[in-house]
């Protein structure tokens, strides 16, 4: 139960706040408060009006504040489609007014409906920790020693680069059993600069080179001979969703739609 709640209007005082042990930065509180981390915060830092809300395209780079909702970026003008079809795969409508961006990093969950999209397009994040000053580092170096809190992603809009971002799931509204995000060039019908990444096929979604090699600087194979080289590289866990087996298969069948609908990045 929450016995002590504050809402700092700067990210360094809210930095402060979090330095008390047992102490939990609330951003939509779309998976603090509920699933796991129900009934555990009793101090509550919201930084909601600590960290940035806004979406802008600099250059060539999409800047996503961390307090940006989901539907926040589905609305805006400046996001690909790719991305806000990653967030628009969040399918309750509810969920996606309060869950916010930075949310989805620091959850990081295993099938986290941006994170895949944003490592296949080698997203970087601004992140600040006490004490320090503010870090621009890859995403997923991120993911994997998450410190700080995490202010913005930035994610390059190249022109010529190619992406999707997929998601499985036995109904519309239930909850995924797998995502699939890839980006690559394709240059005389060959992919190149390939990047894929999955979720549901370990603890959290993660880039796959291995998948991506066995097709970089090769002409796209048939959806079927795509999913016979990628499944014995899957593996997942049994669960409520299905058995091991059920999400390899889908998996490998996910990862080949995937590959088959990369589009321009727009
Ligand atoms: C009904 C329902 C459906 C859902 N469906 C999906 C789905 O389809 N796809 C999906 O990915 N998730 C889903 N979720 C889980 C959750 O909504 C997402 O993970 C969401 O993005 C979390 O964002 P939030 O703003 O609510 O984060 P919170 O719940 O407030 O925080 C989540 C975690 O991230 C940390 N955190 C928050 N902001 C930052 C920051 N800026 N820097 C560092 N750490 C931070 C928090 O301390 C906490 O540990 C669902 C949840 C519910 C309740």
């Amino acid at each position: 139960m929450v016995k002590e709640f504050f809402k700092p209007a700067s990210v360094d005082e809210a930095l402060d706040l979090l330095s008390v042990p047992g102490s939990l930065a609330l951003a939509g509180g779309t998976w603090a408060l509920a699933f796991e981390g129900r009934d555990k915060p009793e101090r509550v830092v919201d930084i909601g009006k600590a960290v940035p809300r806004t979406i802008e395209r600099r250059g060539s780079v999409l800047v996503v504040g961390a307090a940006v909702t989901f539907q926040e970026l589905i609305e805006s003008e400046a996001a690909p489609a790719v991305i806000k079809a990653a967030a628009q795969s969040m399918a309750n409508r509810n969920t996606r007014n309060r869950a916010t961006v930075g949310g989805n990093l620091g959850a990081n969950k295993s099938c986290a409906s941006l994170v895949p999209v944003l490592l296949a397009l080698g997203a970087t994040v601004e992140a600040k920790s006490r004490g320090k000053p503010a870090a621009v580092l890859p995403l997923a170096d991120w993911l994997a020693r998450p410190e700080g809190l995490v202010l913005a992603v930035s994610v390059p809009v190249t022109a010529g680069v190619r992406s999707s971002s997929l998601r499985s799931s036995r109904t519309a509204c239930d909850i995924a059993t797998g995502t699939a995000a890839c980006a690559c060039r394709l240059e005389g019908g060959k992919l190149t600069s390939l990047r894929i990444a999955v979720g549901g096929f370990g603890p959290h979604a993660a880039l796959r080179p291995d998948l991506a090699a066995l097709f970089e600087g090769k002409p796209l194979p048939a959806k079927a001979d795509i999913e016979k080289a990628v499944l014995p590289l899957l593996s997942a866990r049994a669960d409520q969703r299905g058995s091991a087996e059920y999400k390899c298969l889908r998996g490998a069948a996910l990862i080949a739609d995937a590959l088959h609908a990369v589009e321009e990045l727009s």
